[in-house]
């Protein structure tokens, strides 16, 4: 159960002004093909900061910023505690669509406004946060505004990335002070809760006809760079026997991995071997060099560990492995994750747990307080691209649930 403000913030989300924002938003680098380019700390990103700012002015928020230009509009509580948080991202892709991490501050704002429009104090505050660059396709690497929030030691890190239009992230951080001057400072980093509500970019809630998600947590990942070494020789004259075939070695490696790693009862172990490199690339040559990539996830820290004893051991005289990458899986807050399934039941919303297969900003916030996600669906789980669409009752499902939640949460944790 869930109490009555919380299922009347729910009741009171204008759909009609989600739409509306949704709709003004992807104005803001609008592209010919629907889609939309706003780029992080963009003159048009700007823009768009710009007139989110007013619209949480007018919804009698206080707003903040910090050292990252990540923006916090906060609804007052009752108490001056540490607030709820949601929100996202409004930066896009260079060829984007109009939901990825749009919808969740957004839809933000529509619960900030339901609260008003229902009369409702919470007892903490109600905070919608703008996360800084979480595409990372201006500045690599992605999720940069949350990652400073979390941990600031990470900015020094960031400031001298530049992007292809030569302007680095300090530049960028300059231009943004200097548009909004008089913006104060976030009073600290305390926050008691976050929620991200975000489209699933994927297919599953689709398949299942399902409106909503919520999300166990993130799984982790491995990239690897596997090795294998030959001879190049005539592949007219030499005889099978006598070869040092490197292609054939990768290829074999390469089974090999897949057998002992492929567990057909697993639904969330993913394998993918997605470049492959030959030397000399020639018809009638023996390869002298093979090598490929190895991309493996997994929820469970064990089977990763497992993983990465298997690919250690394959190194040999003509094999070697390098690791390019390496994150752990995240678990997101059961108690949050109570409320989220709470608050669906009451509001009579059919939803099911997914694990994310995206990273998100509540990645680095999982590390800083307790923290989930709700995804609704993506249309044949399209994202990154114009096409990405979600019908308008499954984001306006997601919002109430949204809604509600938040009201509950500012009030119980
Ligand atoms: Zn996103």
């Amino acid at each position: 159960m869930i109490s009555s403000p919380s299922l009347s913030a729910a009741q009171h989300l204008d759909t009609d002004w989600l739409d509306s924002l949704l709709s003004k938003l992807s104005q803001f680098g609008a592209l010919d093909n629907g889609g939309v380019d706003r780029q992080a700390l963009s003159a048009t990103e700007l823009d768009a900061r710009a007139w989110l700012i007013d619209e949480a002015r007018s919804l009698g928020c206080e707003i903040y910023t910090d050292s990252a230009a990540n923006l916090f509009f906060r609804r007052p509580g009752r108490q001056d505690l540490p607030p709820v948080t949601t929100g996202s991202h409004i930066d896009t892709q260079p060829g984007g669509g109009n939901f990825d991490g749009c919808y969740g501050v957004l839809a933000g704002l529509a619960c900030l406004k339901a609260l008003n429009d229902a009369g409702i104090t919470t007892e903490r505050p109600v905070e919608v946060a703008i996360w800084t660059n979480e595409e990372g396709s201006r500045f690599a690497p992605g999720a940069m505004g949350s990652s400073v929030f979390t941990e600031p030691d990470t900015l020094a890190a960031f400031l001298n990335v530049t992007g292809e239009d030569g302007v680095t992230f300090a530049q960028a951080l300059e231009l943004h002070h200097q548009r909004f001057p008089g913006l104060a400072q976030r009073p600290n980093r305390d926050m008691a809760g976050f929620v991200e509500l975000h489209i699933e970019q994927g297919p599953l809630l689709e398949h299942l006809e399902l409106p909503l998600a919520v999300v166990s947590g993130i799984q982790g990942v491995r990239w690897y760079q596997v090795q294998c070494q030959g001879e190049s020789a005539h592949a007219g004259t030499t005889p099978m026997a006598l070869r040092q075939d490197a292609m054939q070695l990768a290829r074999n490696v390469a089974s090999a991995i897949e057998a002992s790693t492929l567990n057909p009862g697993d639904d969330a172990l993913r394998l993918t071997f997605g470049r492959w490199q030959v030397t000399p690339n020639a018809v009638n040559t023996i390869p002298s060099r093979a090598s490929f990539t190895l991309d493996f996830r997994h929820p469970d820290p064990a089977v990763l560990a497992q993983f990465d004893a298997r690919i250690a051991g394959l190194a040999g005289d003509r094999v070697s492995v390098a690791p390019l990458l390496s994150c752990e899986p995240v678990v997101f807050a059961p108690q949050i994750n109570q409320v989220l399934n709470a608050t669906a039941q009451a509001l009579d919303i059919p939803c099911t747990g997914l694990l994310s297969g995206a990273f998100h900003d509540a990645m680095h916030l999982a590390g800083h307080c307790p923290t989930s996600m709700l995804f609704v669906p993506s249309h044949r789980g399209i994202s990154h691209n114009p096409a990405e669409y979600t019908e308008p009752r499954a984001l306006h499902t997601g919002a109430r649930a949204l809604a509600g939640a938040l009201t509950e949460l500012s009030d119980t944790i």
